[in-house]
Formats: structure tokens, C-alpha cells, sequence
């Protein structure tokens, strides 16, 4: 079998024992196959075995796959995982589903008035740096409930929910300690806006921990398409 069948079916694996092992049903947590720097081919593979969520980071890498991909992968739901600046909103509202990476008002805005009449309101996520590290961005959790109440009045989004990417560490009782809160920012967040259904936590490394914690999408680009050289 390819190898990248052979990963997927073992990544698939990885999440429902832990599901399972948490009383949750497998169904509740979502693979996102993190395909950045990887060729169309390799999206294809994964599509032909059934994988529908893709994810990508660099606008104009995602924008060439998108293209080359349609025709025979209509039904890709494409999720932007990285960060996006202000001049290039137009073409991500144009061609992605999702926007994970949301962590200003004036991002959302654009995206809002570039989504095209024609397509359904594109999905965001708002991005949360839960440790507050300068090296990275995104939200703290005050300012994460402050922006969803703006974000959710913006028409031509729908507000579907939180991305984070917690620190890296060894230690997992500091890890599990930043998911617990994201999730429960999560449930804050999903009481006061109904469409939020998406806690996106989770990579190759610690998908265990996050679906223990919550996640209903964990994102996954190493352990199905190999190390990435970039
Ligand atoms: C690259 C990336 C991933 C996937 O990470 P792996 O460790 O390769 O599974 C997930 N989320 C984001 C935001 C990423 O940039």
C-alpha cells in the first residue's frame, strides 16, 4: 500500500482509541490533513481514500493547489491554517471554505466583504495563543470573546469556533493545563454564539491529549505526508 494510505489509516486509528478511551464517540473529532509544502499529488492520494479536509498555510502554495486540484477533487473543503495579511483576503475569501487564523477585526472584515455572493458564508475560526508567547500570534482569551461578539455580526462569515496552537513542551501537565482552558473558552464561546461547533486543537504530536481535552478537529500534516524539509 502507499505510504500515505498507510498513515492515514494508522492517524485515523490514533484518533478513535482516543476517542474511545474517553467515552467519546469516534465520529466527534474531525481530521484535518495539514498538506502544506506537500505536491497535488499527495492531496489527491488522501482524497481518493476518502479524506475531505485539507489544510494549508501559504496563500499562494494553497492558491496553485486549489486550481489544479478542482477538477478532480470538487469536494475539497480548503481551511487556511496560516497567518494572512490584509492584501491578500480577496483571493483566500474567494477560494477557501475555511479561515482558521483569524486574530483581527480588520482581517474578518475584508474577508467578510470579498466573500463572493455565490458561495455560502465562509468559516472562521479565531486563532488563540493560549501561552502568550511574543513568537507567536494570535488572541489571548479576553480578547478572543471580545472579537467573536464582533466577528459573529459580520455577515458573510460564520463564526464556527477556535484554533490554537498550544506551546511545544514536554510537559504534559502544562500542556493538558492550556487545552483544559481553551475548551472551556470554547464552551463560553458556543453558549453565546450557536454556530460555534469547532474546537481545533491537536497535531501530529499530541492528538491524544487535545481529543481528551476536547478538540473536535485535530490537524495533521506530518504524520500523514512525512517531515517537511521546509
Ligand atoms: C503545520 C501545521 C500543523 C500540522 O503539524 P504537524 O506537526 O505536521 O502535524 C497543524 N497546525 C498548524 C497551524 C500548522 O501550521
Amino acid at each position: 500500500m502507499n505510504t500515505i494510505l498507510q498513515q492515514l489509516h494508522l492517524v485515523h486509528d490514533r484518533i478513535s482509541n482516543a476517542a474511545i478511551s474517553c467515552d467519546r464517540h469516534p465520529d466527534t473529532v474531525q481530521l484535518l490533513a495539514v498538506s502544506k509544502t506537500k505536491p497535488a499529488a499527495g492531496v489527491l492520494t488522501a482524497y481518493q481514500a476518502g479524506q475531505r479536509q485539507f489544510g494549508e498555510n501559504y496563500v499562494q502554495e494553497a492558491l496553485d493547489k486549489i486550481a489544479s486540484l478542482r477538477a478532480d477533487c470538487p469536494d475539497i473543503v480548503w481551511h487556511l491554517i496560516g497567518p494572512l495579511q490584509s492584501n491578500k483576503t480577496k483571493p483566500v475569501a474567494e477560494a477557501f471554505d475555511w479561515v482558521q487564523s483569524v486574530s483581527r477585526l480588520k482581517i474578518a472584515e475584508r474577508l467578510s466583504a470579498q466573500r463572493p455572493e455565490h458561495l455560502p458564508a465562509l468559516n472562521i475560526c479565531l486563532q488563540v495563543n493560549i501561552s502568550q508567547e511574543a513568537s507567536k500570534s494570535g488572541l489571548s482569551i479576553t480578547e478572543a470573546e471580545v472579537l467573536a461578539a464582533d466577528i459573529a455580526k459580520l455577515p458573510r462569515l460564520c463564526l464556527r469556533g477556535i484554533m490554537a496552537i498550544p506551546e511545544a513542551t514536554d510537559d504534559n501537565e502544562k500542556l493538558s493545563a492550556q487545552l483544559v482552558e481553551l475548551r472551556q473558552l470554547f464552551d463560553r464561546m458556543a453558549e453565546k454564539h450557536p454556530t460555534i461547533d469547532t474546537l481545533s486543537m491537536g497535531m501530529s504530536n499530541d492528538l491524544e491529549l487535545a481529543v481528551a481535552c476536547g478538540s473536535t478537529l485535530v490537524r495533521v500534516g506530518t504524520a500523514i505526508f512525512g517531515s517537511r524539509n521546509v
